[in-house]
């Protein structure tokens, strides 16, 4: 299927499902089971599954153009489901047959839903360095022990690609490895349900693994090779699917006050707002930061599906300035809106409680510009 005709069924979706559910997503900090069973049903979980096992075969521009859609309408929805992709993404990188078939033909079908589960309370914004430990007990068995926190889908997902760290006495330091943990292995003991500022609905809850058993066949490559899977398909994923969900947020703001613009007028000299040479300039003004952070987004997304070696820095640089694009573009179209835009429930109210996780989401704004920076001055980029 072409991208357009995927992103023509998101878009009725979203104009459907998620837009009669995402009051309730925000309201009752409610996980949003509608939409994201519709968007499975409709074949989108296999968005960035390949399509020899029957997925779309989308890559970072499907990724970014949906989260875009959906996070005009619900950021808490396109993040959930931006989630579940990067997972598919981290799985399908060098998935063993029976890794192809226990999880992305499911997840093709409609029927298998992941998420991941990297950051720990113990190492924060650093989730690249994980503490949860990862025991060989048999040929046939893993056991982990830990603790990961802010895990999105978090109880609602079926499989969740957990960071983990070697311990045995041979393992080299930062040993990082991902495994896939089923949702029914015993030990696995979930946290209070989030309660967060913004993102309500994307049920972020923490979990311990309590000397979880797995099999050893849900380890994703080989041991240890992960740092790998964090630059190659880790980041450009999440980041750019992020960078999509954060846009379609700044949209919708520049949406709003533009139709307030339009629609305002006052009584005492007839005048509309959109005649006002301010705001009018305001407003251009948004739209050119809009635009150039969308080029930005895209051209970062469309670097990474050609292989292209510039491609990490756009796509780090990608997703450190949709946040700053994002909460100052709800800013300054709050302000174009006059008072109605401040009242409580109005649609910024959500907006921008939404926005600003986008600068705490690691990898963290600040971290991405250090990367950056560090990548510029022949620095390595993880050096804590
Ligand atoms: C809504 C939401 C959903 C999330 N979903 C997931 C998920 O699905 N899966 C998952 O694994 N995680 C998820 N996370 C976790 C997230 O990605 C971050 O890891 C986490 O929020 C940051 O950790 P912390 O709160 O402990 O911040 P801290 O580690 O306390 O960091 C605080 C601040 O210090 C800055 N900082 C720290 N070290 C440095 C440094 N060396 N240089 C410059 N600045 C630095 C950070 O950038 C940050 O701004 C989610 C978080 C949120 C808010």
């Amino acid at each position: 299927m072409h991208l357009e005709e995927i992103l023509k069924k998101v878009k009725d979706i979203t104009q459907g499902t998620v837009k009669d559910e995402a009051e309730q997503v925000d309201k009752q900090a409610k996980w949003p089971e509608r939409s994201i069973r519709t968007l499975q049903r409709e074949g989108l979980g296999g968005l960035v599954v390949p399509t020899q096992f029957g997925g779309l075969g989308q890559g970072l521009m499907g990724l970014v153009k949906a989260g875009e859609l959906i996070g005009q309408v619900s950021a808490s929805t396109a993040l959930c489901f931006g989630m579940h992709c990067v997972g598919a993404a981290v799985i399908a990188a060098k998935a063993t047959r029976q890794q192809q078939k226990d999880f992305l033909e499911p997840m093709a079908a409609g029927e298998h839903l992941t998420t991941l589960a990297l950051s720990e309370p113990g190492t924060g914004a650093h989730f690249y360095y994980p503490q949860t430990q990862l025991l060989s007990i048999s040929e046939e068995t893993f056991m982990l022990r830990g603790q990961k926190t802010f895990i999105t889908n978090g109880s609602f997902a079926d499989s969740y690609v957990v960071s983990t760290i070697g311990v045995e006495p041979d393992a080299a330091v930062h040993q990082f490895s991902c495994v896939v943990v089923e949702k029914e292995v015993p030990g696995l003991e979930w946290g209070a349900p989030w309660n967060g500022m913004g993102m309500r609905g994307n049920s972020s809850r923490s979990l311990t693994l309590k000397e979880v058993c797995i099999p050893s066949r849900n380890l994703l490559g080989e041991v240890g090779d992960q740092l790998w899977y964090v630059f190659q398909v880790v980041a450009p994923y999440f980041l750019t699917s992020m960078a999509g969900t954060y846009l379609g947020i700044a949209q919708a703001a520049f949406d709003e006050a533009k139709t307030h613009l339009m629609q305002r007028s006052y009584s005492h000299s007839g005048l509309s707002l959109n005649q006002i040479p301010l705001l009018q300039h305001r407003l251009g003004m948004l739209w050119a930061k809009i635009e150039r952070t969308r080029r930005l987004i895209y051209h970062a997304a469309m670097e990474g599906d050609n292989g292209e070696e510039s491609a990490i820095l756009a796509i780090l640089s990608a997703k450190a300035e949709v946040a700053h694009c994002a909460v100052e573009v709800v800013n300054e179209a709050m302000t174009l809106s006059g008072g109605v835009a401040y009242r409580e429930n109005s649609r910024f109210d959500i907006l921008l409680r939404d926005a600003r996780a986008a600068h705490v989401m690691s990898p963290t704004t600040d971290l991405l510009y250090t990367w950056i920076g560090r990548a510029l001055l022949d620095q390595p980029l993880l050096n804590e």
